[in-house]
Parts: C-alpha cells; structure tokens; sequence
C-alpha cells in the first residue's frame, strides 16, 4: 500500500508490469508518489475540473491527480506497456480515469473533455514543447484550458518564464506570457526520477489569462517571433527580412530600432510588429 491510496507502490507496479524504461519516449518515471502527489497540488483545485495529462507512464502524477480530488483524468499514453498499470488505477477510480494509448500528437483530447480542463503532465522530452507552442497559440483564446503545469528539463522551463534582455528569451517566453501567466513552482534534481536524466527538471505553472495582455494575430505573432530568434545574433531588419515587404518601415512603425537583436524586444513590441506585419 502506498502513501496517497491503496494502490502498489510504483516500484512493485513497474517490476510486475516489466516497464523497463525506454529512452526513444523519454521514459524518466517519478515514484515518490508524496511528490506527485505535491505537482498535483500545483496544478491548483482540482475537485471542479477534468484533467488532461500527457505521458502517465507507471501512472505516478496520474495518482496524485486523483488522490488530489480531480473529478476527471484523461491520459494519454504512447507505450502500450503502460496500460495494464493503468488499469489497475482505473478500477481504484470508477468512471474517473480515462486511457487512450495513442500519440499525444494526433489525439484531440477536447472530444473527451468538460471543462473546466486543467493540463498536468511530466512531459516526454521530446515533444514537450511542441505540445506546450500548440496549447499556447490557438487562433482564439481563451484557450480549452484553464491551466497548464508541466514539468520540463530546467532550461527549458527557464526559457518559458525569461525576461527581455536575458539569454533566455526567446519565443517560448513572447508565446507564454502573450496570453498567460507563467511561474516556475518547483525545481526538482535528476535523482527524482527513475532513472535519472543528465539534467535537472523544473515545473512551470501556466494559467490562462482571459484576455492576451496585447492584441495580435496568433498565427502571425509565432511567425515573426520564429524567425526574429532563429537568428538572433542579427540585426532585426536583417533576421526579418523574409517574413513582409518593407520590413525596417514596420519595425519603425512598431516602434523597434531595426539594427536592435530580438533579445532586446520586449513582448509589447513584438505584438506591436506583429499587428504591423498583418496590415499585409
Ligand atoms: N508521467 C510519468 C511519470 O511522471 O512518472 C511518466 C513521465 S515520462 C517523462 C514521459 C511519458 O510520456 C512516458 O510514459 C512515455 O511513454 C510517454 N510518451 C512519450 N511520447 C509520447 C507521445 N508522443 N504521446 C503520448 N505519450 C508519450
């Protein structure tokens, strides 16, 4: 018996079921079943709101969500291994745990959802952030969710909560705090999690604010933050030159120097741009 329910510790859980990690999913498991249950927390008051979580593995986080009073779970899981596992917390939660085995890339979770819908997810490394640019750029918002924490390799969390000026800022940060709040909550070392990756984690806590903090277009705000950081070393005049016709007139007309680097550009500006570069 475990420490949040009365389930197997997550150690019996992975040797009964053979999941051996595998690399290629970025398979790095959390079994203190007190921490998930602690991320769980982060995630704010679950009792009123299904979650959707991507990745749950053995299902550590996926029990902590529910331990935690989530009215619903919907997981998603690539690995087939998993599902056993998965069950045997689906029968401990009646009608409250939902499995779909599938790439978390190709599934719509919305189909499956009411809100409000919080997203927790001890993230699979190599499509985090794909699916974090997805949440964040929606053609409308609010978006479907109401907030969004994810466990992310540290850097990667740092990029998300970066301020202008800093090395960290780049898109991930202009596309974040465009639309939400966004705060790291938790800091974790590689030896919380089995087995331990190279480096460190951290959780970032996303909440969506009603309205974008400046107007922009989404589609046309991602295109021009993508290509004012894919070369950042330059110039802007000279790193945005594909991206509109007369690009130094619009940089001026947004209020930007055109010989500035995008690091210095705060959000405001880039939003400004962005409204710039949709007059066509
Ligand atoms: N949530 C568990 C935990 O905290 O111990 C596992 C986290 S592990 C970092 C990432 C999980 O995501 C793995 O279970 C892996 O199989 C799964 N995964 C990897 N790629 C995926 C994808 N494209 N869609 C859905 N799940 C995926």
């Amino acid at each position: 018996m475990s420490a949040i329910d009365d389930l197997p510790p997550l150690r019996d859980v992975i040797a009964t079921h053979g999941l051996s990690a595998r690399k290629s999913l970025g398979q790095n498991f959390l079994l203190d079943l007190n921490l998930t249950a602690k991320i769980a927390r982060q995630a704010g008051d679950l009792s009123g709101s299904d979650v959707l979580e991507i990745g749950p593995g053995p299902g550590g986080l996926t029990r902590g969500l529910l331990s935690e009073g989530a009215r619903k779970v919907l997981a998603i899981e690539k690995d087939a291994r998993c599902l056993p596992a998965l069950a045997e917390i689906a029968d401990r939660y009646p009608g409250q745990l939902q499995v779909i085995e599938g790439d978390a890339l190709d599934i719509d979770p919305l189909e499956h959802l009411t809100p409000p819908i919080r997203v927790a997810a001890n993230l699979p490394y190599n499509v985090g952030t794909e699916l974090l640019v997805r949440w964040l750029t929606p053609p409308t918002w609010p978006p479907f969710w109401q907030s969004l924490t994810l466990m992310f390799q540290r850097e990667v969390a740092e990029r998300i909560v970066a301020q202008p000026g800093s090395k960290a800022y780049g898109r991930l940060a202009v596309l974040a705090q465009w639309r939400s709040d966004a705060r790291i909550v938790l800091s974790l070392p590689p030896e919380a999690f089995t087995p331990p990756p190279k480096v460190s984690s951290a959780v970032v806590h996303l909440t969506a604010l009603t309205a974008p903090r400046f107007d922009a277009d989404a589609a046309v705000l991602s295109r021009v933050v993508a290509a004012a950081f894919n070369q950042r070393r330059k110039m802007l005049r000279a790193a945005l030159k594909g991206t509109a016709p007369d690009i130094e007139d619009r940089l001026l007309a947004a209020g930007i120097k055109p010989t500035d680097r995008a690091e210095q550009v705060p959000l405001e500006g880039f939003c400004a741009l962005a409204r710039e570069v949709a007059k066509g």
